[in-house]
């Protein structure tokens, strides 16, 4: 594709996104595609000659979009958002165009030096602890997802716990981690991939907030030490995935430093709020953690992805992480001077992901973010009134912030009917969870176009689908 082909069918794919967005409220927000169809409606073979540009876009028209569930409709309300905006998705273009794989400093120094500006930025932004400045003896790197980072801080406090010895054989002793019922998957995932077992992941009990109990986390610990193990890590949550619970991170955090264990805090959506004084108690306690993170690709208006880690002591996640190949060294490397962020992942390669951050950054400025985040706790917080009014319904857990957790009191099948008529009408998508082993349905407010107009007329229809349920 020469460059003139290049600029053309680019504004074609412009203008067909900048459509899209212009027309995203006609279409089912969930896809009523059945399982299959997609596939068998495209060619079963790989072209053997190339085809015009157009019959491509063409397909994508008529073929792809049925398969799609609008995350970026605003009438998406399920699971926690993957919000997007046009600077995110013109940065995240010029980092395609620039096509350029930063794992050293050398490959790219800009892709280095960008990312550890950006996140540097989001330190005070978020009232984050100054130890996470890469100015400090910390710093911020992206990952591509919480689970990721969550599975490097896990990493890294084995090493720390082990004295960098843990695959060393008979060096590993016997770790244990510690989180609430409440956090999400990917700590169970990183503790198995982390070859702790997950036989030594204790999940520690909730109150009646779903927050975790910091005295059952001491009494675990105390009890696993008697029995000759090691306490090594603890995953608290900032915003719990079923129904955005803030743990105590302050009490959590004063046992690990007494206990001399690593502190991970785990912010995946609600980090973002922290843009708002009025919301920055969320990250109180976070002064205590080793390590951070939270998703500019969930509420931050930045596509997918884009995770923000941070640690407090780079050199135990570079210990961790680093193995230096022949063919990998260079002469900036060998001065020291300068951040290689091969070694603060788990991929060698990486893309050029602090664009898209920057731009976002720099087109809503911090008081454009902390409008829409308002926006949006404003919104939710008039949902769980207008919930609250109707006494078939009940509010299942505290809403601290844009999580709306609720339920019709007729029970389980009454949940499930109502979700099920909800999803299949098209006008929203929201999903479900368990609390207090009861049917939950989950309202999130956190697409980028989200408005009060909205969540009324979500509201409306679940009334109304309410009205039909036998
Ligand atoms: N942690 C929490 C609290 C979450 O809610 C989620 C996803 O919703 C994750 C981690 C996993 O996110 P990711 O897809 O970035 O791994």
């Amino acid at each position: 594709m020469s460059p003139d082909d290049f600029r053309r069918h680019g504004h074609e794919v412009i203008d067909w996104i900048a459509d899209y967005y212009s027309r995203i409220e006609s279409f089912p927000v969930l896809s009523q595609v059945k399982p299959g169809e997609v596939r068998s409606s495209l060619s079963p073979h790989a072209p053997v000659q190339g085809e015009p540009f157009a019959a491509m876009l063409k397909d994508v028209e008529e073929k792809i979009l049925p398969g799609i569930t609008h995350w970026q409709s605003p009438k998406f309300y399920a699971f926690f958002p993957g919000n997007a905006s046009g600077p995110g998705i013109l940065g995240d273009l010029l980092s395609s165009g620039l096509g350029v794989q930063g794992m050293l400093w050398a490959t790219s120094p800009a892709c280095t030096e960008l990312e550890t500006l950006v996140l540097d930025w989001l330190v005070p932004a978020l009232r984050l602890p100054e130890k996470f400045l890469s100015t400090n003896t910390g710093g911020g790197v992206i990952q591509d997802t919480a689970s990721s980072a969550t599975l490097c801080a896990t990493l890294a406090a084995r090493e720390r716990t082990t004295n960098f010895a843990s695959n060393r054989e008979g060096c590993r002793g016997k770790l244990v981690a510690y989180t609430s019922s409440q956090a999400h998957s990917s700590v169970e995932k990183a503790i198995q991939i982390a070859g702790i077992g997950r036989e030594n992941l204790r999940l520690i009990e909730v109150d009646e907030k779903f927050a975790m109990k910091s005295a059952a986390l001491a009494a675990a610990i105390d009890k696993d030490k008697q029995a000759g193990l090691t306490p090594f890590f603890v995953c608290a949550t900032v915003g719990t995935t079923s129904s955005n619970a803030i743990d105590p991170v302050l009490q959590i955090g004063e046992i690990c430093r007494r206990e001399n264990m690593w502190l991970h805090v785990d912010a995946a959506m609600s980090g973002t709020a922290a843009m708002c004084p009025e919301f920055r108690h969320i990250h109180n306690g976070v002064e205590l953690a080793d390590s951070y993170c939270f998703n500019p690709h969930k509420w931050m208006f930045t596509n997918f992805d884009c995770d923000c880690f941070y640690v407090a002591d780079r050199k135990a996640l570079i210990q961790t992480l680093s193995v230096l190949p022949e063919y990998l060294k260079n002469k900036a490397t060998e001065s020291g001077a300068v951040i290689d962020y091969r070694d603060w992942q788990i991929p060698l390669g990486r893309r050029f992901r602090s664009l898209k951050l920057w731009f976002v950054l720099r087109y809503y400025g911090i008081e454009g973010l902390q409008f829409h985040i308002r926006e949006h706790v404003r919104i939710a917080q008039q949902f769980a009134e207008w919930v609250c009014g109707d006494e078939r319904f009940e509010i299942a857990a505290p809403a601290p912030l844009n999580l709306v957790c609720f339920r019709l009191r007729a029970g389980d099948w009454a949940n499930q009917k109502l979700m099920d008529a909800l999803n299949r009408s098209g006008e929203l998508y929201l999903t479900h969870t368990k609390l207090d082993s009861k049917l939950t349905l989950r309202l999130c407010v956190g697409q980028t176009n989200t408005t009060a107009r909205h969540v009324e007329n979500a509201w409306k229809r679940i009334k109304a689908e309410a009205d039909h349920i036998r």
